[in-house]
């Protein structure tokens, strides 16, 4: 499925854009350890998000 086939479940518009806040998502019993942006994927015409994707999820994994 590629962008272009997508559709915002909200106004059913096709027009993404992908953008990330650049605050990490960190494992909750891991406040010191690394986490990893996030990147939203957002309609353009509406505002709805239509999906939080982890940027390098490997990341957010405990290294026992
Ligand atoms: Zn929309």
């Amino acid at each position: 499925m590629t962008a272009s086939e997508k559709h915002c479940r909200s106004c059913g518009g096709s027009s993404f854009v992908q953008g990330s806040d650049y605050i990490q998502l960190r494992p909750l019993n891991k406040k010191m350890a690394f986490g990893s942006e996030k990147i939203y994927t957002v309609c353009l015409d509406c505002g709805e998000v239509l999906s939080i994707k982890i940027m390098n999820p490997e990341k957010l994994k405990s290294k026992e």
